[in-house]
């Protein structure tokens, strides 16, 4: 069978805080397996500045996975560094790669302030000054005291970063650029300049710290033997920068270290430009992609299906497009809030499940639902993860040729699929697939249509679909393989 990359990003915004998360994706490891995943992306694994409660994005020790009481506590809101190892173990001994999530673009909860000069930048334009340098006083000064120089002894201060937003001497809460700095340039054009996103600004100019942080990576990669990284808001650092990171982790692992960024925007156009200008060593998300899910969500039945794939990274560039419905930013109650409804959710998976184009990522909170708002999983994601795994094989012949149904067709070796999809009400797509399967019956693997199809002669014939919803055409016998399957465990915890 030919090996095709599925992903799994392997957290929500809000698990519990329990320091059992490492735990539970070890114990998942053969179940993750058996479903068809090839890569899992787990969650930042060093101490952020609010302890065990940080999700991890605040990051404060890039070092300490876990091992020191800093922060209030020993481990992460995920365990300790012992058990982070052992869960990155686990996941490849059962034949999948470890994605690390890298925040290198701020750090927060310094252990010292220092009194700076500073500017204030405008808001909507970074390159504009609207006060002369002042003295503030900023969180500027990393020691870590409860770490004690293990691994480094480097020491961060106000030199290794271009700004802050918050003066603690005067309580004043704005974008403040350090005297004698410039914000980093080969960044998102928004607000003039985007390099500042939050926390203490990573001066990527500065060679003190481009020498940490190849440090630091060499370190981490050595320690937890990831496979590839997915890499945190990337439009807010210097491109050169991560061409520059994973080119010589890249030379002297000798490791291909797949990554994967974090670039949030809706314009496909700023993704290829960014991955031009990066040199290609990474894939995007595809947010454009995510975008157009949701307002296939929101529509009311009113979006041009014809156009689901157009001016998405996917349409664009699909060998460099990772396809994902949801995510820890866009899940109730996150800052990027953009949630997929539930009832839009089978189409969106079979979008980027059972078609040839673009890497997808599955979001935990759709695989295991979301507890803390009530959130069921997703139901029909063990069926579409298993129909990739099996069915969504060989070449495409695709349908979009209508605003309201669209389809289409994967014709393998020894098996077949139809997919069709409608956002209005029920009907159904003429599809024709390989003369091979002339004879066979064919059902809807997601049972939401109930006959048996037997597909004519010449291989075409009308594949009907409920509607607001999704219909999956597969042999009888493959369907009832993927039904025994799941009832063994396979889409069980
Ligand atoms: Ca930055």
């Amino acid at each position: 069978m030919e090996q095709k990359e599925t992903l799994l990003q392997y957290f929500e915004w809000y698990l519990p805080n329990d320091g059992e998360h490492w735990r539970r994706a070890e114990a998942d490891a053969s179940h993750l397996a058996a479903l068809g995943f090839t890569g899992i992306w787990l969650p930042p694994a060093y101490k952020g500045h609010q302890g065990q409660a940080d999700v991890g994005y605040g990051v404060y020790d890039l070092y300490d996975l876990g091992e020191f009481d800093q922060k209030g506590s020993v481990p992460t809101k995920y365990g300790r560094r012992e058990e982070y190892l052992s869960a990155i173990r686990a996941l490849q001994a059962n034949g999948m790669k470890v994605y690390a999530d890298i925040v290198l673009n701020h750090r927060m909860g310094a252990d010292a302030c220092e009194e700076i000069l500073a500017r204030q930048s405008a808001g909507h334009d970074r390159n504009q000054d609207i006060s002369a340098a002042i003295p503030i006083t900023a969180w500027t000064k990393f020691t870590f005291p409860g770490r004690g120089g293990k691994y480094s002894d480097f020491q961060w201060d106000w030199t290794c970063f271009d700004g802050v937003d918050w003066d603690d001497r005067a309580d004043v809460s704005a974008v403040y650029q350090f005297e004698g700095k410039d914000w980093d340039d080969q960044v998102d054009r928004e607000n003039g300049n985007y390099d500042y996103l939050m926390g203490a600004d990573l001066d990527m100019s500065a060679p003190k710290v481009v020498e940490e942080l190849d440090r630091w990576g060499k370190w981490y990669l050595e320690t937890t033997g990831a496979d590839g990284f997915r890499l945190d808001a990337v439009k807010h650092i210097r491109a050169s920068y991560f061409t520059h990171w994973l080119q010589t982790l890249r030379q002297e692992s000798g490791k291909p270290l797949p990554a994967i960024g974090e670039y949030w925007h809706r314009d496909a156009d700023t993704l290829t430009y960014y991955l031009d200008q990066c040199g290609q060593v990474m894939r995007l998300f595809d947010v454009p992609l995510h975008f157009k899910f949701h307002h296939l969500s929101t529509a009311n039945g009113g979006m041009d299906l014809r156009e689901l794939f157009q001016g998405t990274l996917t349409g664009n560039r699909p060998a460099q497009a990772i396809t994902f419905v949801d995510n820890h930013d866009t899940q109730p109650g996150q800052a990027l809030q953009s949630w997929v409804d539930r009832w839009c959710k089978p189409m969106a998976y079979a979008c980027i499940l059972l078609r040839q184009e673009g890497t997808p990522c599955v979001f935990y909170g759709d695989l295991y639902g979301i507890p803390h708002d009530h959130i069921a999983p997703a139901e029909a994601l063990p069926k579409l993860l298993l129909a990739r795994k099996y069915c969504a094989c060989g070449g495409q012949t695709d349908y979009l040729n209508d605003p309201d149904t669209i389809g289409w067709v994967r014709s393998g070796e020894n098996c077949a699929m139809a997919v069709v999809l409608t956002d209005g009400s029920s009907s159904s797509k003429r599809m024709c697939v390989s003369a091979g399967m002339s004879g066979k019956i064919f059902v809807d693997l997601l049972e939401g249509r109930q006959e048996r199809i037997r597909i004519p002669e010449n291989g075409t014939v009308d594949f009907p679909v409920n509607a607001g919803s999704v219909a999956v055409w597969i042999p009888e016998t493959m369907a009832e393989q993927i039904h025994l399957e799941l009832k063994s465990g396979g889409g069980l915890r």
